[in-house]
């Protein structure tokens, strides 16, 4: 157990033995700060990341939500991962909507108005 100097001490130690203080760093205390990052967070910011025609953000959005109810709960780290993958779903769907509009766009200019067979290119 770490007295609030640093110091490593025997987990029944009542004073530290190398600067005599009787306060101890509480384990809660250093389990919260050491916390590891949520999974689920890295994956939400990655699949935002790499997109996959619109399916990886579908699955940020997912796991952006997961995650950040599991952070909440859990106490683990990635809230900001959890957000960026959030934002990044968001951004990519509205990519693959705007995508889909223009090629439908693109589509339509060529085929529902046919060029008249004697118009010039
Ligand atoms: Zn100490």
């Amino acid at each position: 157990m770490l007295c609030t100097n640093g110091h490593n001490n025997a987990d029944d130690a009542a004073v530290c033995r190398i600067c005599g203080v009787n306060t101890f760093s509480a384990p809660a205390l250093i389990v919260k700060a050491s916390a590891e990052y949520s999974g689920m967070a890295i994956a939400s910011m990655v699949l935002g990341i790499v997109w996959i025609y619109g399916i990886g953000s579908i699955l940020a959005l997912v796991f952006g939500y997961q995650a950040r109810k599991q952070i909440d709960r859990t106490g683990q780290r990635g809230t900001g991962m959890a957000t960026a993958g959030i934002v990044l779903g968001w951004v990519g769907l509205a990519g693959i909507i705007f995508i889909v509009f223009f090629l439908t766009a693109v589509f339509h200019s060529v085929h529902v108005v046919p060029c008249p067979p004697n118009c010039q290119p």
